[in-house]
């Protein structure tokens, strides 16, 4: 198996650009939790690509919705209208509580596509003069990897050597209320965040953060705009992140999950007052909203639906957490998240975080380090209990193997 790394991995560190530091796993099958190597090792996947799988791998369902759709019509280009687009739309405006969808492909797409949207509505509707509508952003933020997101990241290697950046943003202490409320001003047009952040390790804000800024968004006409893309769908033991505080935002980006695992698949939903300042030539993508994905999506969304995901992520979720906590490891800092989504912060100078992921992949446990010292725990959320606590053992005697 050694011998297969060597070869198959040598093609993409020869030809690949090396943007990734990868486990040193060859995949090449996966169905449902698990996924198999080249050489036919079964591991069990406790990530889900970054959340983007949580109906679990080539859900049969899915699968066949993408067949059949691929036979019928793929890619029309929205030049014209398809007869799977609609469906979805007004599947993602009922679930989300918003008015109106603007469909893309990755999240970063739908990230952009949410800051023009915020742009002209501060200069159309709340009056901002042109070229200073300012948006307010959290540190520690994962929005995607385009020049203008990487603009307003606070992680330096994002950056290095990319700019000059987009201006029009103001990076603010994530979690820190007063902070937003003291840098609102009048030219702000938005509020663009995570309800939970994802890439930094899974980092829950303080209770009442959400809820605040939503408050302080209606005192001072600012936009709320919520990246999902990696809470959303389920993830969190709700549909959306922003329920857990009972709060509508008056935008939310999805993406990941969204395309059942299979595609790349992302939106913008928002109010109509922001939705309908987009008109014929402002904004556009050759394949979003195309029919194989907006058939993929639906069908990804009644699988969520049908198989109960949602309620399955809340409370598998709480048993995640409690066994992580469980492990008592001196090397564990800290253990936080919400449903399905958690992240096990370890003290660097007892446990290694990427050791650890290596040390797992072994065991037959996938999973990836971020930011040198959180391990994630995000597996589909289709997982049983008893593959739960199957990968669980393996996490325990791992971490505990490695504390010295
Ligand atoms: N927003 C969030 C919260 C994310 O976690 C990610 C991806 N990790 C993105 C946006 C970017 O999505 P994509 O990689 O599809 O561009």
């Amino acid at each position: 198996r050694q011998e297969r790394i060597m070869h198959v991995g040598e093609l993409e560190r020869r030809y690949g650009a090396q943007n990734y530091l990868p486990i040193p796993v060859v995949l090449s099958r996966g169905e449902g939790v698990w996924l198999w190597d080249d050489q036919g090792r079964k591991y069990l996947d406790m990530m889900s690509a970054y959340s983007a799988v949580s109906p679990g791998h080539s859900h049969p369902r899915l699968v066949a919705a993408l067949v059949e759709q691929a036979h019928r019509l793929a890619v029309p280009s929205r030049a014209f209208m398809n007869d799977k687009l609609g469906p979805l739309m007004e599947r993602l405006v009922s679930l989300t509580g918003l008015d109106k969808v603007l469909p893309m492909n990755t999240g970063a797409e739908a990230v952009e596509t949410a800051i023009k949207a915020a742009r002209r509505w501060a200069y159309q509707v709340k009056g901002v003069a042109q070229n200073q509508a300012e948006i307010l952003v959290a540190s520690g933020n994962f929005h995607g990897r385009t020049t203008t997101i990487v603009g307003f990241s606070s992680e330096d290697a994002y950056r290095q050597d990319f700019g000059p950046f987009t201006p029009g943003f103001r990076i603010l202490p994530f979690g820190d209320l007063a902070a937003f409320e003291a840098a609102v001003g009048p030219n702000t047009a938005a509020i663009l965040i995570e309800p939970i952040q994802g890439e930094a390790g899974i980092r829950v804000p303080p209770a009442g953060f959400l809820k605040g800024l939503r408050q302080l968004c209606d005192r001072k006409n600012v936009l709320l705009i919520l990246d999902e893309v990696q809470s959303g769908l389920g993830r969190t033991g709700k549909w959306f992140a922003y329920q857990h505080e009972d709060v509508l935002p008056d935008g939310v980006i999805l993406g990941k999950a969204l395309g059942g695992g299979l595609l790349p698949v992302s939106a913008f939903v928002g109010k109509a007052e922001i939705m309908d300042l987009f008109n014929p030539g402002s904004h556009g993508s050759t394949f979003g909203g195309n029919p194989l994905a907006s058939a993929v999506a639906l069908e990804a969304l009644n699988v969520i639906e049908d198989e109960q995901l949602v309620t399955r992520s809340a409370v598998l979720g709480q048993h995640l957490k409690q066994r992580l906590l469980a492990i008592g490891s001196p090397a564990i800092r800290d253990v936080r998240g919400l449903g399905l989504w958690v992240g096990v912060e370890l003290d660097p100078a007892l446990a290694d975080a990427r050791r650890v992921c290596e040390r797992l992949a072994q065991r037959g446990v996938l999973t990836k380090e971020t930011h040198e010292t959180v391990v994630r725990f995000a597996p589909p959320l289709t997982i049983t209990r008893q593959e739960l606590d199957w990968g669980l053992d393996v996490v325990a005697e791992t971490i505990n193997e490695a504390t010295p």
